[in-house]
């Protein structure tokens, strides 16, 4: 008897073991058994259950029983398959296929073999993951907090990640978390600064032998008489002290002489530690790694830097309305434009995000996050996109919540972004973002980028102060309004040029903004040159 086992972290229907063709030639009887998740589970309506399997130990088991059971049941072939991980509802944890050449002992074998299977084998059901918990607390947090008061939140929610040793050559834009100092000065031994001829500072004769000539990677020591020189090129290692330079362009060369056309009091040369001593700092912790920082780190041999370990990023859209950018939307749908909108977010942070979409409905919904449980556990921020409202089709504080999230705000009173959500789970961030793409923008831009800073453990981005380009009528707005802008530096001044944007949906305005003004509650018309407070998108000096 020919006996197959697997335990599988993915859907069982499309195993290999499952896929082969099992009938021999005498085979009459196949019999298969699958065991599904049921929806309900001691009662409870359920999402998903989640198996752990003891391997090697689990499958040696199995196939011992199924050999034994083979002695007194004749039959041709067994293939088991056992799920191990998460099983959502509807999904099969097991599937049993026996093939013998009468049904009676593929259906006896079978059924010994899950009597078995639960007795002995070291598989166990470790939890059920319940499809909707306790109702969510009415009363979270701090009510409609503003501005500050979201970041000030946000960032006491953060820690920052632990650290590891990356490759030099991947490591550009890194958040170093170590104090680089010189290993040795820099430069580490006295260099000509220019192409010239080396003479000692103290011989003022006007002609000169060259006695030797010294190239960029050349050690050759020696003290020179009066009357000599010696020809040497740019980064050079001088021969000894007291020594000039003078430059290539102000001597004449002729028949292994050379002739001072001119003297300058400038010596050319880069003395040893010039740039920094030995033991100095050469780059502080928290500095990013910039492709200077990484050109300054290969120079010292700092191959492998510590960094902090990059934030893990895991995007849910919602909405049943919303297609890919690629298809034809139908009546009533719209394009998704946030799943690429928080993609580039992270890649200008250098970072990547999983994205996946959730179906509006809650059950629906719960299921596709059991799916992505493993990643949902490992990673450092969820992005939820819509669904942070209070209407009917609003899960997202419910999907946070069965996830084990506590709820830190819900709904804001800036403008836009009133329901955006924020959440934690030990140092884990959850971060609700209202679907409309302005609103989006603002939720990344004035929290979402703070929480990476403090998570990479860089610098935080600051308001910075502009002045208005244009008058700007902010309409008296009873919310604090983050107002999309087009910043550029004008003489070294912060110009805020505000734009026109007829609601937080308006995508046309999205694509010029690159800064945020920052109105209080109230704010009416502003002449142009008024001194504001803005969020800039981009690195302003
Ligand atoms: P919600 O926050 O789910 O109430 O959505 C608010 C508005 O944003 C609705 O008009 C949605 O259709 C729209 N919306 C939600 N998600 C997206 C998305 N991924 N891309 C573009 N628009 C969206
Ligand atoms: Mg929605």
């Amino acid at each position: 008897m020919q006996v197959d086992i697997a335990i599988s972290n993915s859907a069982l229907d499309s195993h290999p073991l499952l896929a082969a063709e099992d009938a021999s030639e005498q085979t009459g009887a196949i019999v298969e058994f699958k065991g599904l998740v049921r929806r309900e589970e001691a009662g409870i309506r359920i999402a998903a259950l989640e198996y752990e399997a003891y391997q090697p130990m689990a499958e040696n088991t199995m196939h011992r029983i199924a050999e034994d059971l083979g002695k007194t049941h004749a039959c041709d072939r067994v293939v088991i398959v056992h799920r191990s991980g998460i099983v959502p509802v509807g999904e099969a944890a097991i599937i049993v296929r026996v093939c013998s050449k009468h049904r009676a002992e593929s259906f006896a074998l079978l059924t010994h073999f899950m009597d078995r299977l639960k007795q002995d084998v070291p598989i166990w059901k470790i939890r059920s993951i319940p499809l909707t918990e306790k109702p969510i607390p009415a009363n979270i947090g701090k009510q409609s907090p503003g501005f500050s008061e979201v970041l000030a939140i946000v960032e006491a929610a953060c820690q920052p990640l632990p650290t590891e040793r990356f490759p030099l050559a991947n490591a550009f834009g890194r958040v170093l978390r170590e104090t680089i100092t010189a290993p040795e000065d820099q430069p580490a031994f006295p260099r000509s600064a220019v192409d010239g001829v080396a003479l000692r500072l103290d011989d003022r004769s006007e002609e000169f032998l060259i006695v030797d000539e010294i190239r960029a990677g050349d050690w050759r020591p020696r003290q020179l008489q009066l009357g000599e020189a010696v020809r040497i090129s740019t980064g050079g290692a001088m021969p000894s002290e007291g020594l000039q330079v003078v430059m290539i362009e102000d001597v004449e060369l002729a028949d292994g002489r050379c002739r001072v056309k001119e003297r300058s009091n400038e010596t050319h040369i880069r003395v040893r530690g010039e740039d920094v001593r030995r033991g100095g700092t050469l780059l502080a912790s928290g500095s990013s790694l910039t492709a200077g920082a990484i050109s300054l780190l290969a120079g010292i041999g700092h191959i492998e830097p510590l960094v902090t370990r990059q934030p893990r990023i895991v995007h849910f859209t919602t909405g049943d309305e919303l297609v890919s950018a690629q298809q034809t939307p139908g009546p009533g749908q719209i394009r998704d434009s946030n799943t690429p909108l928080v993609a580039a977010f992270f890649q200008q942070l250098g970072l990547t995000v999983a994205h996946h979409h959730l179906p509006e409905n809650l059950a629906q919904a719960n299921t596709a996050l059991a799916h992505h449980a493993t990643e949902i556990a490992a990673a450092d921020i969820l992005i939820f996109s819509g669904g942070a409202s209070v209407g009917a089709h609003d899960h997202t504080p419910q999907l946070l919540h069965n996830l084990g999230f506590e709820l830190k705000i819900h709904g804001t009173r800036l403008r836009p972004g009133k329901p955006l959500l924020f959440a934690t789970s030990g140092p884990r961030l959850a971060f609700g973002l209202p679907g409309n793409p302005l609103a989006h923008f603002v939720g990344l831009i004035g929290f979402v980028r703070a929480a990476i800073a403090k998570l990479t453990a860089a610098s935080t981005p600051k308001l910075q102060p502009a002045i208005l380009a244009s008058p700007l009528q902010a309409g008296g707005n009873t919310r604090e309004t983050l107002w999309p802008a087009s910043l550029s530096l004008r003489n070294g001044t912060l110009i805020a040029e505000p734009l026109r944007w007829s609601n937080s949906g308006d995508l046309a305005t999205l694509a010029h903004t690159n800064g945020l003004i920052l109105l209080a509650p109230g704010t009416g018309l502003l002449d142009q040159s008024t001194p504001v407070n803005v969020l800039a998108c981009t690195q302003f000096p």
